[in-house]
């Protein structure tokens, strides 16, 4: 049996997904990359704005008259819209046959190999569990030689209920995961050569702070994560501002391996705007906050989210965003049109922004952050970075060069031609010097 996933959204379910494909494996399917040739699709689906949404039905109408000629068929829907339509799912899809929400997901594989042995049969698996939903740890070595990095879960759902946002809905309410389980999965991974962990949660810095913590706290966690022998770089995602606490920031200047880069979602620099959004933190808040990390490490790169045409949002609020993205001097940022999202408190809110000047918006942050991006990447021309080794690069090399692309400390991608005699391959350390800023990323040399 052949299977084909596709993921949307986040990399929580970018790692949900691998786990499905590595537990699919070891029962012996084989992962497919074209969705043509498969006897299982899976649909990883996002909610959390309309557009990716739309896509999934998008995807599922061009997928039912595959069922023409192969009847046999097995298509799954899981995710965030899975859980948000719920079985009427069924209604508009028929023929999908298994639905999975966040928590569903480790009952995934064992329900395929029961949907292909019985033809009628139908699987929902949407229920929320009344704990954190530890599954198998797969270590695919075969895998673990073509990365360099993994992601780790730490937690499952968010308590915060931004008024823009759908997840406590979809993904429930926030389960720590425990602490143990946590780093048995690090250590296996480090085991097996992966040199950079990713800990991944929606609102990472209250990790144990829910009824299932067993007394850990996040920055605690960080540093026991430290300690295992063979992880070269710590990276996390997503912190919420309103949790960040002093020893985390500390952190950045204390341990070698976490990776001076930080994702902290803003998305608004009006006060006013962020009251409404319920994010509990000020601007101002949000300024001390950028201060400390830039004190403690001033090489840190710091990234966003930002939402434009929130409900009410006027031309003062988003100039207000505006002025605080150059304050800040993001070095990179995500920015989106606001949706409304079923459920959500922000749905009752009025008046609603207009598309058009939402894009007119979108464009104006857009082309602010492509000019502030440009001026971060610019900061390492000329310099040395340390870059994991992530794959090849889409670029060709000549001769007998081989193109390569990692990370750097900071996140950012770096692509780089080396001579294929000298061994460098996917989960290397190597020195580059940057010679060349791109528009989002950067091109250099190797330094042996
Ligand atoms: S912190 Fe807010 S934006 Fe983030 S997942 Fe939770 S509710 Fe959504």
């Amino acid at each position: 049996m052949k299977f084909y996933i596709h993921t949307f959204g986040c990399q929580m379910n970018v790692c949900d997904s691998l786990w499905i494909a590595a537990a699919l494996r070891q029962k012996g399917y084989t992962q497919v990359m074209s969705e043509k040739e498969a006897d299982v699709i899976l649909i990883n689906t996002c909610s959390v704005r309309q557009k990716p949404e739309q896509k999934v039905y998008s995807m599922l109408g061009r997928i039912e008259p595959y069922l023409k000629n192969n009847p046999n068929l097995i298509v799954g829907v899981g995710g965030c819209v899975a859980q948000q339509v719920k079985e009427t799912f069924w209604e508009k899809f028929p023929f999908v046959r298994l639905i999975f929400g966040t928590d569903g997901v480790r009952s995934v594989p064992d329900s395929i190999v029961r949907l292909s042995e019985n033809p009628d049969l139908k699987i929902s698996l949407l229920d929320f569990l009344d704990y954190y939903p530890e599954r198998e740890i797969i270590i695919d070595r075969t895998l673990t030689k073509q990365q360099a990095g993994a992601y780790v879960n730490i937690m499952q759902g968010c308590d915060n209920f931004c008024a823009y946002c759908i997840v406590p809905f979809t993904r429930g309410r926030q389960k720590s995961r425990k602490t143990e389980n946590i780093l048995n999965e690090c250590k296996k991974f480090a085991e097996a050569g992966i040199k950079e962990i990713t800990l991944l949660g929606q609102n990472v810095n209250s990790f144990g702070k829910d009824k299932y913590g067993d007394g850990v706290s996040f920055p605690q966690l960080i540093r026991k994560v430290s300690k295992i022998e063979g992880i070269r770089r710590i990276r996390f995602t997503t912190s919420h501002p309103k949790d960040i606490s002093d020893e985390l920031i500390a952190l950045f200047g204390e341990l070698e391996n976490l990776c001076p880069a930080i994702h902290l979602p803003l998305q608004s620099g009006s006060n006013t705007i962020l009251a409404k959004m319920g994010r509990k933190y000020t601007i101002e808040d949000y300024l001390q906050i950028v201060e400390k990390l830039r004190k403690v490490r001033d090489d840190i790169v710091i990234t966003t989210d930002l939402i434009v045409g929130f409900p009410t949002e006027t031309e003062e609020d988003f100039l207000e965003t505006l002025k605080r993205v150059k304050e800040i001097e993001f070095d990179s940022s995500f920015s989106f049109k606001y949706s409304d999202r079923p459920g959500t408190k922000a749905t009752k809110m009025e008046p609603k922004i207009p598309d058009e000047i939402k894009s007119e918006r979108l464009k104006r942050l857009q082309n602010l952050q492509d000019k502030l991006t440009h001026k971060s990447l610019n900061k390492l021309k000329g310099k040395v970075v340390e870059v994991l080794v992530e794959g090849k690069s889409a670029k060709q090399g000549k001769d007998n060069q081989i193109s390569l692309k990692g990370r750097e400390g900071g996140g950012r991608v770096v692509n780089f031609l080396t001579k294929q005699t000298n061994n460098i391959h996917v989960g290397s350390l190597v020195k580059v010097k940057i010679t060349e800023i791109k528009k989002h990323s950067l091109f250099g040399e190797v330094i042996l």
